[in-house]
């Protein structure tokens, strides 16, 4: 019996698209080829910048391409008690440290070391906390995109875990919820490659263990841009689900046989499945997407 747990868990922002759909199926597939679970896992933290629509209508997508997950669908919006638990142990720690300071006065430049206005704002409970980094180079080696190293201090600064007006980061909440969950294997895009770092010097900082990372390409518009909600990408409809299955596949460099392409959605997974091999993927940080999936 294998132990991998892998997920694919995205923001609510707006519907299943073709870019989002590549790090859905590469986290499924690496998953069942190692005879793993797949966790699905709503990243519903900033209600303003979410799509009330969204979570069912990426659940209904994946369901429609067959991509089924393990255990119940888990909703970070109601996690709140748990990410309290984990910003605790950080203070007694003495990891965090309150900061008062806003984007304004902070001015673009980063932050680091124990904030001067704090203390100020401490009765209002008007501040933000955050994560005080390590100095020096701290590196990892990603599945796909090899050796990857950066100065937290000097590129990024102590960073967010609480925001200010309340709701908990991205890197405090996935850390948790990764190691909650149980996570062994994090495949997801390349995009997010710049928080792995920061994501693990929470995970040893909470002395919980470090997942595998494997940063998949992305997909890319004509302009070279990425592919997002953002940019208005086209929302993948659940009809003709096999034939994005088998553009999926050829993109993320699979080389599924022509003779797949109509046979449905659960021949193609099985295939799939079978086929799997992650590191065709290896050194690639973007290409193309298919014509018919740009706006
Ligand atoms: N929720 C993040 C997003 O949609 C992805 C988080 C992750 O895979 O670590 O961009």
């Amino acid at each position: 019996m294998s132990a991998y747990i892998g997920r694919f868990a995205p923001s609510p922002t707006g519907p299943l698209h073709f870019g989002s759909l590549l790090a859905a199926l590469a986290s499924y597939l690496d998953a069942r080829h190692h005879h793993g679970q797949w966790l699905v896992r709503i990243e519903d933290l900033d209600p303003p910048r979410e799509d009330p629509h969204a979570a069912h209508q990426i659940l209904t997508i994946l369901e429609a391409y067959q991509l089924h997950w393990d255990s119940e669908v888990r909703y970070q919006s109601q996690r709140s008690e748990a990410y309290q638990q984990v910003l605790e142990q950080l203070i007694d720690q003495s990891q965090v440290f309150p900061c008062a300071c806003s984007r304004k006065q902070l001015n673009g430049a980063l932050h680091s070391g124990v904030c001067q206005l704090a203390d100020h704002f401490r009765d209002h409970q008007d501040f933000a906390w955050r994560f005080a980094v390590g100095s020096g180079e701290c590196h990892f080696d990603d599945q796909l995109q090899g050796h990857y190293s950066e100065s937290l201090d000097r590129d990024i600064g102590d960073f967010v875990v609480k925001r200010r007006d309340g709701p908990w980061s991205y890197q405090l909440a996935v850390v948790a919820d990764d190691a909650d969950q149980k996570v062994t294997h994090v495949v997801r895009g390349i995009d997010l490659i710049d928080s792995t770092l920061r994501q693990q010097q929470l995970q040893r900082a909470l002395g919980y263990a470090v997942p595998q990372y494997a940063h998949i390409p992305v997909a890319l518009e004509t302009n070279g841009q990425k592919l997002s909600k953002q940019n208005l990408a086209t929302a993948l409809q659940p009809d003709d689900s096999g034939n994005t299955l088998w553009n999926a596949l050829h993109w993320l460099n699979q080389s599924p046989p022509d003779s797949l392409r109509n046979q449905g959605n659960n021949a193609i997974l099985e295939w799939a499945v079978q086929h799997w091999n992650i590191t065709r993927l290896a050194g690639i940080k973007g290409n193309p997407a298919p014509a018919p999936f740009l706006r």
